[in-house]
């Protein structure tokens, strides 16, 4: 059966300084969700957005416009510049510090404090000597002001005892068939201390006071999850699938841990690879010996690609685009003057089972092409730039 309730959203995204057609591959995340949710007949959802950086903190601090401007709206801006005129998404921006995200983080922390599973607790933590940021648990030097001295400082701070039997990411926090968590995220539980400090130093994100901590704010890596949920609780959806590389959601899967359910409403995590985008000269080849047009050229790099990088978990390799192009542009020549309903369910049903076969499989290729509101040469939603002439 297929899930009314099952949307897809793009893993925040850092808002450092790039714009998508510099680096395109920032976009695979938020191409895929908007890919999924387009085939599954969703309306577009929101981007995602991680602004509760400590590097977006230091850019704050060091600005020399005086007076300094909001920060939600210095974040806001910086957002908007990484779009190409025209290219605004169609279901707007949400991010990790917005209002409706931090009610929420406030509202499941403190369910999780009256339930237990979260604590506030006394703890050690060091902090730099030089500008009190705090630096962990560990002695590093100060990533805020570059001080090395830190010192050893006893305050509140928000606790996640974990069980440490129970994995970090189990079956059911994946989306794929089957439910099978890959070996290297299944694994990450032996490296996750058994308590976890939820709360951060930082100068912009979601504000502890209101649970009792004044002056934290809470770690981002859990944040963003509730980012997810806070769009997706929108949408009424109860399953949200965050798509990830498996790397990104090693740096936050266990600080999400606390922040993957809520009344009814699961995340998942959907793994995909790289898209080598930097391989433009290869590209170029293909489309010439193809005599491909801008569409074809579109499609393939910000559809296609992007899709089948849910395939290739470890990344998509260079030496892949000729035969994936060939096969691409077979299956867009094939495409039906209307798509059979019956493939089409079958198609709603691998997605919504996290099935990413069927990409390879021409006619359901074919089908979904017809399906879907591929983008045309007139009014596509285009995120590389111009296409390699
Ligand atoms: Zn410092």
């Amino acid at each position: 059966m297929v899930s009314r309730h099952l949307f897809f959203f793009n893993g925040p995204v850092q808002n450092q300084e790039f714009t998508f057609a510099e680096k395109p591959g920032k976009a695979v995340g938020i191409r895929i969700a908007a890919a999924l949710n387009q085939l599954l007949g969703h309306s577009p959802v929101p981007h995602l957005w991680n602004t509760v950086t400590l590097s977006g903190d230091l850019r704050h601090r060091h600005t020399t416009t005086w007076p300094r401007r909001p920060r939600a709206d210095v974040e806001a801006d910086a957002i908007a510049a990484k779009y190409a005129p025209g290219t605004w998404p169609p279901g707007g921006i949400v991010t990790d510090a917005d209002r409706p995200v931090a009610d929420l983080a406030r509202e499941m922390i403190a369910e999780a404090l009256s339930a237990g599973t979260l604590t506030i607790s006394r703890e050690r933590v060091r902090v730099c000597a030089g500008c009190g940021h705090m630096t962990g648990t560990a002695d590093h030097a100060c990533r805020a002001c570059g001080n090395a001295a830190t010192r050893a400082h006893v305050a509140e701070h928000l606790v996640a005892e974990r069980d440490p039997a129970r994995p970090v990411v189990a079956g059911e926090d994946i989306h794929a068939f089957r439910r099978r968590a890959p070996l290297q995220l299944r694994n990450a539980a032996g490296n996750v201390p058994a308590r976890l400090i939820l709360s951060r130093t930082r100068a912009y994100g979601i504000d502890l006071e209101a649970v009792g901590l004044p002056g934290l704010v809470l770690d981002p890596r859990a944040g963003l999850h509730v980012a997810v949920l806070a769009a997706a609780r929108r949408l009424q959806a109860d399953v949200a699938v965050m798509t990830t590389t498996a790397n990104a959601a090693l740096n936050v899967a266990a600080h999400g841990q606390p922040f993957r359910t809520h009344h009814g409403l699961r995340l998942r995590y959907v793994l995909h690879g790289h898209v080598p985008y930097s391989a433009a000269s290869v590209l170029s080849q293909v489309y010439e010996r193809h005599q491909a047009d801008a569409a074809t050229q579109t499609t393939f790099e910000t559809w296609f690609l992007p899709l089948y990088a849910l395939k290739e978990k470890n990344g998509v390799r260079t030496e892949q685009l000729p035969a994936l192009f060939k096969h691409f542009s077979r299956a867009r020549r094939a495409r039906p003057p209307h798509p059979d309903p019956q493939l089409i369910d079958n198609l709603h049903r691998s997605i919504t089972e996290g099935d990413a076969d069927w990409v390879m499989r021409q006619s359901v290729l074919a089908h979904a092409m017809t399906s879907t509101d591929i983008p045309q040469p007139d009014d596509e939603v285009e995120l590389t730039g111009a296409p390699t002439p």
